[in-house]
């Protein structure tokens, strides 16, 4: 273990020198104090627990201390927004603050979100809230707690330094770790803007210290996209397993490595209902939830076309065409497991379509569904839940189905319990127990906070006490509108 004074830097961005950064300092908050913490991100750092009753921590969080070995940076990069060009983002609230590589070998970037005004602030205040910052830590740590490749979230600090949204709220900031902070926005600013040597800098960079492996391949730029490709199919297809909506799926918000990134107002589905639209700033519902696999191949479509000039728009188009293939793959396994499915079958998709279409139709929990579904022996459990949906005999015609299906399973009830709780969640990130951990958090009280995530860092193990975490929405939590404003 090691403390803040004792951490290794390894920079491999910064190296990359003026054209991808700007050397910021943090302005500072006035009177922070520490709001929520993670020990298992912490740990990625090796630091222990104990660090938490070290002030520089707080420092850190609230920018007036950073390491004196290391030059915060705000990086730029561009993107499309809503499918339209913006030539010039950045880190317009954003520092990396530091790259480290812990004593498993493993490189973290240190990033300060909501760190202060940059060159790339454009209007902005170069400010977070606390609400999107205790969302963006909650989120971050859960899907991973879920399995799915995300940024991580080590701590949340808030202050008394006010700045103006919809109302005046308090500022806060956010660290979030991440092995690189590349977005497809980075590629595509070098490319627009026809810089071509730092364009190859770029390349050279993700390469060889994110994807090594690709360095060897005929066309290493070709196999660093199949990579890129394949990871971003498998977390969307995790995100359609669990109903998590990103809302914002930019190509400045797509992480070079496929991770969960940039959390501004997602959601996870509580009824189920595929053409949800999270993010209320989007009226047209392009990156609704049965939008989000479509959105990462268009996004893949725009990171390939900074390829052009290296690798024949040929190869580019096989990669791109393979991304389907691999997402329904991920996705059916995915199911398969939700399900409790004990094998593969051709037609899986269509009866998990047809399960979904009831789904929807019936407006059900969508998580409470499979926690329902492998608590009892899948008869008992349908029958259960029968009532519950609107279209009777479509339901029926899919229980026998599902039955069928399941006739040469061999496991015993306890067996496939243990199997499916192990995938299904009883308590999911709600958009509603959030609020409501926010709102204390306002009001000073980070009891509900702290009390939530503690729930949600085992959510398929039922707690003694926890019952009201895994009920369905009451009225009021239903369809709370989370804007881009944050
Ligand atoms: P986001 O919607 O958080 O992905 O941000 C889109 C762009 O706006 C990024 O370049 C951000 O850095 C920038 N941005 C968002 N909020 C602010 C803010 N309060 N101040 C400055 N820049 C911001
Ligand atoms: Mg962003």
């Amino acid at each position: 273990m090691k403390d803040l004074d004792s951490l290794d830097f390894e920079p491999r961005f910064a190296r990359l020198g003026n054209a991808f950064s700007a050397p910021i300092e943090p302005t500072a908050l006035a009177q922070a104090s520490m709001v929520i913490c993670s020990t298992d991100a912490l740990a990625l750092l090796d630091l222990p627990a104990s660090t938490l009753d070290d002030p520089r921590l707080l420092q850190l969080a609230s920018g007036e201390w950073y390491w004196p070995q290391t030059t915060p940076r705000a990086m730029v990069y561009s993107g499309h927004q809503f499918g339209g060009y913006t030539p010039r983002l950045g880190d317009g609230r954003g520092l990396l603050l530091a790259e480290v590589r812990n004593s498993a070998g493993e490189h973290w970037d240190v990033h300060l979100k909501g760190a202060g005004l940059t060159p790339f602030s454009r209007s902005g205040d170069g400010r977070a809230v606390l609400r999107s910052s205790i969302r963006e830590f909650l989120a971050s740590e859960y899907l991973h707690t879920l399995g799915i490749a995300t940024s991580r979230a080590l701590c949340v600090a808030d202050s008394q330094t006010m700045v103006w949204r919809e109302q005046r709220e308090t500022a806060a900031t956010l660290i979030r770790l991440a092995p690189s902070h590349i977005r497809f926005g980075h590629f595509e600013y070098f490319y627009y803007n026809q810089k071509y040597a730092e364009l190859e800098q770029l390349q050279a960079h993700v390469l060889s210290d994110l994807y090594p492996e690709c360095l060897t391949a005929d066309e290493p730029l070709a196999a660093m996209l199949s990579v890129v490709v394949k990871r971003t199919a498998e977390t969307i297809a995790l995100w359609q397993a669990y109903g998590f909506c990103h809302g914002v799926m930019n190509t400045d918000n797509m992480s070079i490595l496929g991770l969960t990134f940039d959390f501004g107002p997602y959601a996870f589905l509580d009824d189920f209902k595929h053409a949800h639209i999270c993010n209320h700033s989007d009226n047209r519902g392009r990156y609704a939830f049965n939008q989000q696999v479509a959105m990462g191949y268009w996004n893949l479509t725009a990171l390939a076309e900074t390829l052009t000039r290296y690798v024949a728009v040929e190869r580019l188009q096989e990669i791109l065409d393979g991304y389907a293939a691999i997402q329904q793959q991920a996705y059916l396994k995915a199911m398969r497991a939700r399900l409790g499915l004990p094998d593969q079958q051709a037609d899986d998709a269509v009866l998990i379509d047809k399960l979904l279409l009831q789904l929807d139709h019936s407006a059900l929990d969508y998580t409470l569904f499979f926690r329902k579904l492998g608590e009892l022996p899948a008869a008992e459990a349908l029958a259960a839940m029968a009532p519950e949906f609107i279209n009777q005999a479509a339901f029926a015609e899919w229980c026998d189905a599902f039955m069928a299906r399941n006739a040469n399973d061999l496991r015993t009830q306890a067996q496939r319990r243990e199997q499916m709780h192990a995938v299904n969640p009883l308590y999911m990130l709600r958009n509603y127990l959030i609020q409501i951990a926010i709102e204390a958090a306002e009001d000073g009280d980070y009891a509900p906070l702290h009390k939530l995530y503690a729930v949600l860092s085992t959510p398929f193990t039922q707690q003694d006490g926890c019952a009201a975490y895994a009920e369905r929405p009451p009225q009021w939590g239903k369809h709370l509108s989370i804007s881009c404003s944050s």
